[in-house]
C-alpha cells in the first residue's frame, strides 16, 4: 500500500518539530499539523515568554541596588503593555524561522487540528491524509482544579496576554511554573500571595534548594499559605476572592488569580479510541522506550506521553524517535539525567539525585553532602538580603558526585555545565582538583 508520507506528525511544538526535521534529514517524505501557532508552548506560552518576563523583572530587582551601585537616577515606569506587544513581535519573528525551518527541511505544513480516522488515516478539516507512520506530539493543557468560581481564575497561557499588571496577585500551585511567575509578579511590584499544598514549595527539587527559594521569595514579601488549598473563588466588591483552607484559614483579595497546579495532555479529541491506542495511569499516552505506543505504527513523544515535562526532553524523544525509526539506529532517552530549573529570583537549578534519593538508594552511610551558603559579591555590595547555596551530594564509597544543586545567580547555567562532567562520573577529588574562575559564584563548587 502506498502513502501520502512516510511519517505524519501530528503538533508542531517542541517534540513534533525535531521529530519531523529529524526524520526528514533522514530521507523520509515528512508532513506535520498545527492548529495553532508553530513552537508549541514553549515558544508561544512558555518558556520562551516566560523567560522574557524574567529578564524584566530583574530590571526592578537590579534598580532596588542601583544607587549602591553608584547610579542616582533610574526610571521608575515599567509600560507592561509596550512589554508584552515587543514580546509578541519576537514571538512572531520565531514562528516566521520554525516555518522556513520546515521548508528547508523539506517537511509540508498543513495548518489544522488532526484526528485519528484509523491506524494510517488521519483528517485535518475534513481532508484525509495517509501515512505509514503517525507520531502522536500533542502537548498539554493546565488542569482546572474542580472548586467553585475557577472560571475567575487565569492559568499560565492567559498571563501572557494580561491587559494590565494587576495590583494583587494569587497564585493557586507552589510548582516550578506558579513559582516563578509568583517571583516575577512581586519584582514588578505586585502583591504577591502563594497557596500550595506542602509545607515547602517546589516538590521534586532537592529539599535545601526547596527551603533557600521559599525563605529568598518570603524575604522579597511573598505571602505563603502552606499546606493549604483554595477552596473557593468569588467576584465580591473589591475584585476577586479566594478561600483557602489549611494551616491557617483565610480569604484573600486579588485582581489576578492564577492556577498552575499542573498539565493534562491533550488527548481526549484526537480520536484514540479509532485506532486502540492506551494509555497510562494520569491520562498520558503509553508507550514504550523507543516512544512506540501498543500500536506498531503510532508512536508519542513530549508532553503528551512524558513524565518529565520539558522542552529538552521533548526534543530528545523527538530525534531519539527518528533515528531508530528512520535512522535505523535505536536510541532511548536517558530520564535520569535532566537537569532542571526555576527561574524564579532567587534562582535554583539541579542536576542528578537529590539528598533524599540518594540516602534511599545508598542508605544513610553511603552518602555524604557538602554545601555551602553565603552572600555573593553583587547582593552584598547591593545590600540585599539574597544568598547562594550549593550543595553535592556523594557516594561514600568512591567518592562519585551523585547530585548538584544549587540557588542562587545565574544557578542554571552553571548546573547546566556541571551536569556533562557528573554524566562522565567525576569525583569530589575532580572538584576540589579544578581551579576555579574568580570572582563568581560558580568557583564556590571547587571549594565545597
Ligand atoms: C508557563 C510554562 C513555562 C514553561 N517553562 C519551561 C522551561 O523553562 N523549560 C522547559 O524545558 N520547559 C518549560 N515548559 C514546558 C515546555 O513548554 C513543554 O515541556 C514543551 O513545550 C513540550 O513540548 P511538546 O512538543 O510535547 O508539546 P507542545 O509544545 O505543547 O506542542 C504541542 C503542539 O501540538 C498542537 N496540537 C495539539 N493537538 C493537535 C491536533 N490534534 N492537531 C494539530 N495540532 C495539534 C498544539 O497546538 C501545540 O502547538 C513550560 C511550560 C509552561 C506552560
Amino acid at each position: 500500500m502506498t502513502f501520502d508520507y512516510d511519517l505524519f506528525v501530528i503538533g508542531a511544538g517542541s517534540g513534533g518539530l525535531a521529530a519531523a526535521k529529524a526524520a526528514a534529514s533522514y530521507g523520509a517524505r515528512v508532513g506535520i499539523a498545527e492548529h495553532e501557532a508553530l513552537g508549541g508552548t514553549c515558544v508561544n506560552r512558555g518558556c520562551i515568554p516566560k523567560k522574557l518576563i524574567v529578564y524584566a523583572a530583574d530590571f526592578a530587582l537590579q534598580k532596588q541596588m542601583a544607587h549602591r551601585y553608584g547610579w542616582t537616577e533610574c526610571d521608575n515606569y515599567f509600560d507592561w503593555t509596550r512589554f508584552t506587544k515587543s514580546v509578541d513581535k519576537h514571538l512572531e519573528s520565531l514562528n516566521d524561522s520554525f516555518s522556513k525551518q520546515l521548508q528547508k527541511a523539506g517537511v509540508d505544513l498543513i495548518k489544522g487540528y488532526a484526528t485519528f480516522v484509523d491506524n494510517h488515516t488521519l483528517e485535518l478539516d475534513g481532508r484525509k491524509i495517509t501515512a505509514d507512520k503517525i507520531l502522536i506530539a500533542v502537548g498539554g493543557r493546565p488542569n482546572l482544579p474542580d472548586i467553585p468560581g475557577i472560571e475567575f481564575a487565569i492559568t499560565s497561557r492567559e498571563m501572557f496576554h494580561l491587559p494590565y499588571l494587576p495590583k494583587r496577585f494569587v497564585v493557586i500551585g507552589g510548582g516550578y511554573i506558579g513559582i516563578e511567575f509568583a517571583s516575577m509578579m512581586n519584582a514588578l511590584g505586585c502583591k504577591v500571595t502563594v497557596i500550595n499544598n506542602d509545607e515547602l514549595i517546589l516538590s521534586g527539587f532537592d529539599d535545601d534548594v526547596r527551603s533557600r527559594i521559599q525563605q529568598g521569595l518570603a524575604n522579597r514579601g511573598i505571602r505563603f499559605f502552606h499546606n493549604s488549598t483554595a477552596k473557593q473563588i468569588k467576584l465580591g466588591e473589591d475584585g476577586l476572592l479566594v478561600n483557602i483552607k489549611g494551616d491557617k484559614q483565610a480569604t484573600v483579595a486579588a485582581d489576578t488569580i492564577l492556577v498552575a497546579t499542573g498539565r493534562a495532555p491533550n488527548v481526549e479529541k484526537l480520536g484514540l479510541e479509532k485506532v486502540s491506542v492506551e494509555l497510562a495511569e494520569k491520562g498520558t499516552i503509553k508507550v514504550n522506550e523507543y516512544n512506540c505506543t501498543n500500536v506498531d505504527n503510532i508512536y508519542a513523544v513530549g508532553d503528551c506521553s512524558s513524565s518529565l515535562q520539558l522542552t529538552p526532553v521533548a526534543k530528545a524523544e523527538g530525534q531519539a524517535f527518528a533515528k531508530t525509526v528512520f535512522g535505523k539506529t535505536p536510541k532511548t532517552v536517558n530520564y535520569s539525567e535532566v537537569p532542571t530549573a526555576v527561574f524564579s529570583r532567587p534562582e535554583g537549578a539541579s542536576f542528578g539525585m537529590t539528598e533524599k534519593q540518594a540516602r534511599s538508594e545508598f542508605g544513610d552511610d553511603g552518602v555524604e553532602c557538602f554545601s555551602t551558603e553565603f552572600k555573593p559579591l553583587f547582593s552584598q555590595f547591593g545590600g540585599t538580603e539574597e544568598k547562594a547555596m550549593m550543595k553535592i551530594i556523594v557516594q561514600s564509597e568512591n567518592q562519585r558526585v551523585l547530585g548538584a544543586h544549587m540557588v542562587g545567580e545565574h544557578a542554571a547555567d552553571i548546573i547546566q555545565s556541571l551536569g556533562v562532567a557528573i554524566r562522565k562520573g567525576i569525583t569530589k577529588q575532580d572538584l576540589d582538583d579544578t581551579i576555579g574562575i574568580h570572582p563568581t559564584t560558580a568557583e564556590e563548587f571547587m571549594t565545597l
